[in-house]
C-alpha cells in the first residue's frame, strides 16, 4: 500500500484535515475557513482581519512576468480577501524568496509594483523576511486589516432565497488580469457599510468551487443561472483559442483568479444595491442567482434544463 499523499486529499482536504486538528481561543472570532481569520479587535467594537496569500513562481505568475506586476499582484490578492470581509486594510509584511543570481532589478521592480498599491490603497509595509529559494521567486504577504464588529461579513451570513451577485465578468484571467487587477476593497467596503450584504468571497479558485464554499458556510444551497453569469470578454477569447476544450460559460464558473466579490443579498434589498453600486462605481452589480434551502448547487439553463454543478474550481493539488 503507497502512502497517502497529499494530492489524495486535494487543497480543501487538506486544509479541512488541517483545521480538524486546531482548537481557538476566545480571542479568535473566525478561524479558518473563512477570507481572512477574525479576533477580538484592537478597540472596543472593532475586529481585527488577519489573513496571509502566497505567489510562487511557475505556479502563480511564469517566470517572464514584469517584476512591478508580480509585486503587484502579491499585494492584490491579499487586499482582495480583506475586501471579502468588508474590511479596510492596514499593514502588510512581506516574506521574498529569491535565488542568488536573481538580479536586483527585478527586486526593485517588485517592490515598486507593491509600494504602489500599498499607496492606493493606504496600506502600510511594516517588515517582512527574506529568504533563499531554490525553486524561483516566492512573496508571501501576510496582512492586517480592521472591520466594524456589526459590519464584518463573513461566507456563512447567506440564508435561503438571498440574491447571488458578483462584482464584475469572470473567466479567462489567465490572459491577464490575475496579474494587474485591482482588488474590489472600495466596492467590499460600499457593500458592508450599508449592510447589504449578508455574506460574502473573493473569486480566486472559481465560480462554481467559492459558490460552493459559501453554500457549505451559510447551509444552503443555489441556483445559478447560466444566461446571468457575466462571462469575459478573455473567458470567450480563451474558450475559442485555448488548448483545452471549453466555453465561455465553462471559463466563467471555473476559471481561478478573478478576484471580483461574490455576494449574497437580501431580497428586499436588492434594488438598492444593484442601483447604488451602480451609481458609485459606474459598473453593474450582476445579479446571477438565488440562494435556496439546498443542499444543492444547481445550474439552471434558458431552456429550463437543470444540472448539478460541482465544486472542481482550482485546486492547488487537483
Ligand atoms: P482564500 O482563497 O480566501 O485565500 P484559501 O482557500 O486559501 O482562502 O483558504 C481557505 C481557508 O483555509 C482560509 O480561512 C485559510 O486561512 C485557511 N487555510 C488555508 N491553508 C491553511 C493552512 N496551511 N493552515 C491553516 N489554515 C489554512
Ligand atoms: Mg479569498
Amino acid at each position: 500500500m503507497t502512502a497517502r499523499r497529499v494530492s489524495d486529499l486535494g487543497e480543501f482536504g487538506l486544509i479541512a484535515r488541517l483545521r480538524e486538528q486546531v482548537t481557538t481561543s476566545a480571542r479568535v472570532v473566525e478561524g479558518i475557513g473563512d477570507d481572512a481569520a477574525v479576533l477580538e479587535g484592537p478597540g472596543e467594537g472593532r475586529l481585527l482581519l488577519f489573513a496571509c496569500d502566497t505567489i510562487a513562481e511557475g505556479v502563480h505568475f511564469m517566470p517572464d512576468a514584469a517584476p512591478e506586476q508580480i509585486g503587484h499582484k502579491a499585494l492584490a490578492c491579499n487586499l482582495s480577501d480583506i475586501a471579502a470581509m468588508g474590511g479596510m486594510p492596514r499593514a502588510i509584511t512581506v516574506s521574498l524568496g529569491c535565488g542568488a543570481e536573481t538580479p536586483v532589478a527585478t527586486i526593485d521592480g517588485i517592490w515598486t509594483g507593491m509600494r504602489a498599491l500599498a499607496a492606493a490603497f493606504d496600506v502600510d509595509l511594516a517588515g517582512g523576511d527574506t529568504h533563499r529559494s531554490p525553486a524561483g521567486l516566492i512573496l508571501s504577504v501576510a496582512i492586517v486589516g480592521e472591520v466594524e464588529r456589526e459590519l464584518c461579513v463573513r461566507r456563512g451570513g447567506a440564508k435561503a432565497g438571498h440574491f447571488i451577485v458578483v462584482t464584475g465578468g469572470l473567466g479567462g484571467s489567465m490572459l491577464g488580469k490575475h496579474m494587474t487587477f485591482t482588488p474590489r476593497v472600495r466596492e467590499g467596503r460600499w457593500l458592508a457599510e450599508r449592510r447589504l450584504v449578508s455574506a460574502m468571497i473573493d473569486v480566486s479558485d472559481g465560480l462554481a468551487s467559492d459558490l460552493h464554499h459559501v453554500c457549505k458556510a451559510s447551509n444552503v444551497g443555489a441556483e445559478l443561472f447560466a444566461d446571468r453569469v457575466p462571462i469575459a470578454e478573455a473567458a470567450r477569447q480563451l474558450a475559442q483559442t485555448g488548448a483545452r476544450a471549453s466555453t465561455p460559460l465553462g471559463r466563467a464558473l471555473y476559471d481561478g483568479e478573478d478576484f471580483e466579490l461574490l455576494a449574497t443579498v437580501p431580497p428586499e434589498l436588492l434594488d438598492e444595491a444593484a442601483s447604488g453600486y451602480h451609481a458609485t462605481f459606474g459598473e453593474p452589480l450582476y445579479v446571477l442567482g438565488r440562494t435556496t434551502a439546498g443542499p444543492h448547487v444547481t445550474l439552471i439553463h434558458p431552456d429550463g434544463r437543470t444540472q448539478e454543478l460541482t465544486a472542481s474550481g482550482f485546486d492547488h493539488f487537483g
